[in-house]
């Protein structure tokens, strides 16, 4: 299908417009969208188009009723220009899975690849060069079917566009584990990438930044003890030399970042338990003096290094450096800019 797209340039592009040295993060859109919509039953001509404003009927069923699901990746660039996606096959699976889970039809994954390595090859003067930095590009799929009424829409918009981003500033977090709400539980739709989960960690996330915390840390619903994820990333902590990370139970985003770094980690020969662990078991760990780091993963950050944990009226102490949590980092990007030996075969040229 990715001869098919049809493809319309801007007349002028904006990319020399923009300063590399300082991005504003998620206000700067390349030149162009990829656009499909879903009608009678089937996907209809894949378009890449001028950004532009999509004219929305105001009982689209998205804006009531939630159909909406998005991805996350980033293009980087090689020491020869040459634009890179990691892993974009995962971003695709990823996202049909959070379709079957809303109720919303499935896009073909060949397309969803096809369309992202001819966007980024047309955008290729919009990626940052500098390492940490990249072009982020967010799919996604909503509802756009006028209808007041509870069922699946029947027809849906699916969009490409991409943003560059600056490295993430890469200080240490503090999180904050909270005991009143909660992200997702077995059954709902944490696993699923659905926009709704993100509207309910809003409030959640406001009050940890209140009290002094950069990022949630997200429990289970029963027990507030179990931990899932932090903020908008997977969790993995180091105990005794070996590495946890919260095993996927219905109610965790199956990261990619996540999966990577788990092969990342056993291929410098540590250990990597995928069970459950609670928060009690890490208190106990940081006061035997076991516990040894923490970092959350994901693609905007790469890997966030976790300082300390705040809970009730207490603080755990994780750690002031985080070694193998920079080795990670290091060679997540050094994969990305095509520095490091791609053993896995992850990189996708475009
Ligand atoms: N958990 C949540 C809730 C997320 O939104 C993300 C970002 N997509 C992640 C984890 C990390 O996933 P990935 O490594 O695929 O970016």
């Amino acid at each position: 299908m990715s001869q098919n797209i049809h493809v319309t340039k801007t007349t002028e592009s904006r990319a020399s417009q923009l300063d590399f040295e300082n991005i504003p993060l998620g206000t700067t859109f390349t030149d162009h969208m990829f656009i499909c919509s879903y009608e009678d039953g089937k996907w209809q001509q894949p378009k890449i188009q001028p950004l532009a404003m999509i004219p929305t009927h105001p009982a689209a069923m998205a804006l009531h009723y939630g159909q909406a699901i998005f991805e996350g990746m980033k293009a980087t660039v090689n020491a020869a220009g040459e634009p890179l996606l990691f892993r974009p096959e995962e971003n695709a699976k990823r996202l049909n899975f959070s379709a079957r889970r809303m109720g919303m039809p499935e896009f073909p994954e060949d397309l969803f690849v096809a369309a992202l390595k001819k966007i980024v090859n047309m955008e290729r003067g919009w990626i940052p060069p500098q390492e940490g930095s990249a072009l982020y590009l967010r799919p996604f799929m909503y509802a756009t079917e006028p209808f007041i009424g509870m069922r699946a829409a029947t027809s849906y918009h699916f969009i490409i566009i991409a943003s560059p981003a600056g490295p993430f500033f890469t200080k240490r977090i503090k999180l904050y584990a909270e005991t009143k709400y909660i992200r997702a539980a077995q059954g709902g739709t944490g696993e699923a990438k659905a926009a709704g989960n993100y509207a309910a960690a809003i409030r959640p996330t406001e009050i940890a930044k209140s009290k002094g915390y950069d990022q949630v840390l997200w429990l289970d619903a029963h027990e507030f003890n179990y931990i899932q994820e932090v903020g908008t990333m997977n969790i993995f902590f180091k105990i005794n030399g070996k590495f946890i990370t919260p095993s996927l139970d219905g109610a965790i985003l199956d990261g990619i970042t996540r999966k990577s770094v788990i092969d990342i980690l056993e291929d410098n020969k540590y250990v990597v338990e995928q069970r459950p662990i609670t928060l009690s078991e890490v208190k106990e760990a940081a006061a035997n003096g076991s516990l040894e780091e923490a970092f959350g993963t994901g693609t905007a950050v790469g890997i966030a290094m976790i300082q300390a944990i705040g809970h009730d009226e207490t603080e755990i102490h994780v750690s002031d450096e985080s070694p193998v949590g920079q080795l990670v980092m290091d060679t997540i990007n050094g994969l990305r800019s095509g520095k490091l030996e791609d053993k896995h075969n992850w990189m996708v040229a475009v």
